[in-house]
């Protein structure tokens, strides 16, 4: 199914046309990504409207949709009232998640339809993907996992959690990322107890745990993954925390499939972490949903009600973190299937001593 057309099932019953402004709506009505501008969808007629850094690709590339440029003369306001008079629209369902007071404050005064709040509908439709969805995310997946293997060789003691991000980002980039998914958090020693630490001026050394939580875009989609290796020798300590992890991340995993709500995912890996003595050590979810967006919902995390569905997708990162001492946390991404769930993330998991 296209996505445009999943569009148009939300409408008629409480609105007759969607006002797209959040870049993400956008590219998954259009198939396309377009840094800036307006979509409107109803069924008499679907418009993008852009400006001219971008109309000539957005014409080209932009199918199911009439693209007009926008200008001095002819704004977003008046191309979104022409639609609105050409189309029959009365009312027009918008992504308050996305929008500032002040925009809405600006289409409430100038546009001629009533403005509904209809996010929850506009978002819900992107948590089940389509299969060349799962595609784009299992190749920004595999670009993160070259990026894992090349950065092992490169991680020595010595060099800074800078330098090592760096190379980390040089490695995703040189395999095919197209962009980051999100800044990565690269940290070492006891700043591994952070679980969204930032990389620092700090020298990696003999001993430490480096934690690498990364990701890369492709074509728009994301990857999230994450690895705990240690540098020269592991204690044994942790060597039992990692194990720990690990054994709560399987846990979590064997869990997964559709049917089973996020809470029940959650718990299954927590309980491994708290039978082991640490659950306080573990503040944060089991995972999240991710697609266009680095977090989506629905998460599998204490509060997710909500019975997971085939080819929704969520990450599989439980971590303990030992304030003053360090942390470790192990990401996948596993896509919900009727009887288990497909894992995209195939770097290995065994602790590894660099
Ligand atoms: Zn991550
Ligand atoms: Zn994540």
């Amino acid at each position: 199914m296209k996505n445009i057309d999943k569009y148009l099932s939300l409408l008629d019953r409480e609105v007759d046309g969607l006002l797209l402004t959040s870049r993400y709506s956008r590219h998954y009505g259009a198939e396309f990504d377009i840094a800036e501008g307006v979509a409107i969808v109803t069924r008499a007629g679907c418009r993008y409207f852009t400006d001219s850094r971008y109309i000539e690709s957005a014409q080209k590339n932009i199918k199911g949709f009439e693209v007009l440029d926008v200008n001095q003369f002819t704004g977003y306001f008046q191309r979104l009232n022409d639609a609105i008079r050409d189309f029959g629209v009365h009312s027009l369902g918008y992504e308050e998640r996305y929008l500032t007071v002040a925009e809405l404050m600006g289409y409430e005064q100038k546009l001629n339809a009533k403005l509904i709040p209809f996010n929850q509908p506009i978002y819900g439709l992107r948590a089940v993907k389509e299969e060349w969805e799962l595609d784009l995310m299992r190749k920004a997946q595999d670009i993160a996992d070259k990026a894992f293997t090349e950065i092992l060789a490169k991680i020595h003691p010595g060099m800074t959690e800078l330098e090592l991000q760096a190379e980390l980002i040089y490695c995703m980039y040189r395999n095919g990322a197209q962009g980051l998914s999100f800044d990565p958090i690269v940290v070492s020693g006891p700043n591994t107890s952070l679980p969204h630490g930032v990389a620092g001026e700090r020298v990696i050394q003999p001993g430490d745990f480096v934690t690498m939580d990364f990701g890369v875009l492709y074509h728009g989609y994301c990857s999230d993954m994450t690895r705990t290796v240690a540098v020269g020798f592991a204690t044994d300590e942790m060597k039992r925390v990692y194990d720990v992890v690990l054994q709560a991340q399987l846990a979590g995993i064997a869990a997964t499939r559709a049917g089973v709500k996020g809470c029940e995912v959650d718990a299954a890996a927590r309980k491994v972490i708290t039978d082991a003595g640490y659950g306080p050590y573990f503040g944060h979810g089991y995972g999240h949903s991710l697609g266009l967006e680095i977090h989506e919902n629905p998460g599998c995390n204490t509060s997710g009600q909500v019975p997971m569905e085939v080819n929704m997708v969520a990450s599989a990162e439980p971590g303990i973190y030992l304030p003053g001492k360090f942390g470790v946390r192990i990401e996948d991404v596993v896509i919900f299937k009727a009887d288990g769930c497909e894992n995209i993330t195939h770097s290995p998991k065994n602790l590894m001593i660099v």
